[in-house]
C-alpha cells in the first residue's frame, strides 16, 4: 500500500522511539519529512543523527510559526499533547493530525488487530495476548506502547496474521481510523490527571479504542474472522460505563464471579474459579498455575488476553499451552530464583502504592519485603494493613526509608538497609524456608538508580549472586 505519501510534505512531531519508527516508515514511503522535537539537538545525540542520515529536515527547540499549518499531515507522537496551541492550529488550517499508531494502521489495515488498553496490567496482558496468539500459529506482531512501535509492524504488512498492541490512552487520543478486531478495557483508575483535566476526560481517552468498531461482518477487502467485539472488566464500574460506548458484543471476566449492577447486556463472561478460570459462554475451562501470572490482578489479565484468544480464532489447547508457558516480564512478580526454599521475587515495576497492594495480594504470608526510594507522597497505611499477617519484616532502602518505617512502626518489625545490597543480605539471614523475599518498592528508583530496570535488574544481580 503507498497511501499516496511519496512527495508529500509530513512532519513527525517528538522523535522518541514511536516517532522515529514513524519517520522510517514515512521515508520508506517517500514523503518528505520534517522531524521536530522541542529537545535541543544535543540533547537528541544519536537520535539526531539517524533523522538527517534518513534524509529528513530537523527542526529542534520551540516549534516555528506556521510550520505545522503548511504541512499535509502531522504524525504526533504518543508524548506530545494533541491539545498543543500549534497542533490545534494546523487542525484548524485542515492539516490531518494523526498519532504514530493511525499511520502505521492505514497500512496495516488488512490484518486483525488486538488493541489492549487500561490503568494498570497493558504490558503484562498485551505479552499474554501475543504468547497464546504465537501459540496458535499466527505470525503476530506484539508491541505498540511496549516494546516494539507499531510502526515498525507497518514495515513489513505481509509479514503478520495478528496485531496485539498495547495501546496507552495519549495513542487513543490520536487515532481516526484504527479499528480492533477485538477491543480491551482492562481498568479505569485516576492516572494521568497532570495531562487530563478530569478522570472522564482520562475515560473518554480510553473509550476511544471502542469508536470504529463494527457490529457487523467487515467490509470486502478487511479481514473476514467475524465481527468485531470488546472485552472489559466486568467488576469495574467506570469501565462498564465505557462499554456503554461498543457498537459491538461486549464480553466481561470478573474475578468474584460478580458484576457491575446496571451493566449493559453481556455476550458472555469469564469468571475465576478453584486453580483458574472458566469461560461461560463457551463451557471451557482454562488452568491458571504459571508463576509468572500469580495473584489476582493477573488472573483478570489472563481472563482478558484468553477471551481475545479465544474470540480471535485461537485453539482451546493452543491458549492452554501458552497460559502453561508464559514467560511472565521482567520487573513485575518475576520470580529470580528459589535458594534453600527462599523464593526472591523481583516486583521493580511496583513504582506506587497500588502496585505493592497487588503484589501483597498474590501471597499467602511468609514474605520479607524490601521497600523504598523516592516516594510519591501517598499514605503507605494502605499496604501496611493489606500486610497484616503477611509481612514478616520490612527492609528499607532509599530517601523514603524513615517515612516508611514510622507507617509500620508498631506494625511490623522494621530493618533500615539503606542499599538494595544491603537489604538483600539482611533478607539472606532473615529468610527461612518457604519464606518469599519480595522486592517491591512502593517508590521510584530516581534516588538512586537510573530506572526501575536498573534496580529490578541490580536485584537480580545480587540475588543471582548468593
Ligand atoms: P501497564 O503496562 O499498564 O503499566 P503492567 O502489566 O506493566 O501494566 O503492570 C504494571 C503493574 O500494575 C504491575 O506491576 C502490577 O502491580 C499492576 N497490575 C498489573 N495488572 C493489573 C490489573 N489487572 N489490575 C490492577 N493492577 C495491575
Amino acid at each position: 500500500m503507498s497511501l499516496g505519501l511519496s512527495g508529500q510534505k509530513v512532519l513527525v512531531f517528538g522523535l522518541a522511539k514511536s516517532g522515529v519508527a514513524a519517520l522510517r516508515l514515512l521515508r520508506h514511503h517517500g514523503a518528505e519529512v520534517t522531524a521536530l522535537d522541542a529537545r535541543a539537538e544535543d540533547a537528541l545525540g544519536e537520535v539526531g543523527r539517524e533523522v538527517k542520515a534518513l534524509g529528513a529536515t530537523l527542526v529542534t527547540g520551540p516549534t516555528p510559526p506556521g510550520l505545522l499549518a503548511s504541512q499535509d499531515l502531522v504524525v504526533v507522537s504518543p508524548g506530545v499533547p494533541l491539545a498543543l496551541p500549534e497542533i490545534e492550529a494546523a487542525r484548524a488550517a485542515g492539516v490531518a493530525v494523526w498519532g504514530e499508531v493511525e499511520l502505521a494502521w492505514r497500512f496495516l489495515s488488512s490484518v486483525p488487530l488486538f488493541g489492549i488498553t487500561g490503568t494498570n496490567g497493558k504490558s503484562t496482558t498485551t505479552a499474554l495476548t501475543g504468547e497464546l496468539f504465537s501459540r496458535g500459529g499466527r505470525r503476530t506482531f506484539v508491541g505498540g506502547n511496549l516494546g516494539r512501535p507499531f510502526s515498525e509492524a507497518a514495515m513489513s504488512p505481509g509479514d503478520w496474521d495478528a496485531l496485539v498492541v498495547e495501546l496507552s490512552s495519549f495513542q487513543l487520543e490520536g487515532i481516526r481510523t484504527l479499528r480492533p478486531r477485538g477491543a480491551v478495557i482492562l481498568n479505569l483508575t485516576p492516572d494521568h490527571l497532570d495531562r487530563y483535566a478530569s478522570h472522564a476526560e482520562y475515560g473518554a481517552a480510553k473509550a476511544r479504542i471502542f469508536q470504529n468498531q463494527l457490529g457487523q461482518q467487515a467490509q470486502p477487502g478487511q479481514h473476514q474472522q467475524g465481527p468485531d467485539f470488546a472485552v472489559v472488566n466486568a467488576e469495574d464500574a467506570d469501565v462498564m460505563g465505557l462499554a456503554r460506548e461498543a457498537k459491538v458484543p461486549v464480553y466481561g471476566f470478573s474475578v468474584s464471579g460478580r458484576t457491575v449492577v446496571d451493566t449493559p447486556k453481556l455476550a458472555g463472561l469469564a469468571v475465576v474459579e478453584e486453580g483458574g478460570f472458566r469461560l461461560d459462554f463457551l463451557g471451557e475451562r482454562y488452568r491458571l498455575n504459571n508463576r509468572a501470572l500469580r495473584g489476582a490482578h493477573n488472573a483478570q489479565n489472563a481472563m482478558a488476553a484468553v477471551l481475545l484468544a479465544r474470540l480471535g480464532g485461537v485453539a482451546a489447547d493452543a491458549v492452554q499451552a501458552g497460559l502453561d508457558s508464559y514467560p511472565g516480564l521482567p520487573h513485575r512478580l518475576e520470580s529470580v530464583r528459589v535458594l534453600e526454599g527462599v523464593e526472591w521475587v523481583n516486583d521493580s515495576k511496583a513504582t506506587n502504592v497500588d502496585s505493592v497492594l497487588v503484589a501483597l495480594r498474590a501471597f499467602k504470608g511468609d514474605l520479607w519485603l524490601i521497600a523504598g526510594g523516592k516516594g510519591k507522597g501517598a499514605p503507605y497505611a494502605p499496604m501496611v494493613e493489606e500486610g497484616r499477617g503477611k509481612v514478616k519484616g520490612v527492609l528499607t532502602i532509599g530517601q523514603d526509608a524513615d517515612t516508611l518505617a514510622r507507617a509500620y512502626a508498631g506494625q511490623a518489625p522494621v530493618h533500615a538497609c539503606g542499599t538494595l545490597a544491603a537489604a538483600v543480605a539482611k533478607a539472606r539471614d532473615l529468610a527461612k524456608a518457604g519464606d518469599t523475599v519480595l522486592l517491591s518498592p512502593a517508590c521510584a528508583s530516581y534516588d538512586q538508580f537510573k530506572n526501575f530496570e536498573d534496580r529490578g535488574d541490580t536485584f537480580k544481580r545480587l540475588v543471582g549472586a548468593l
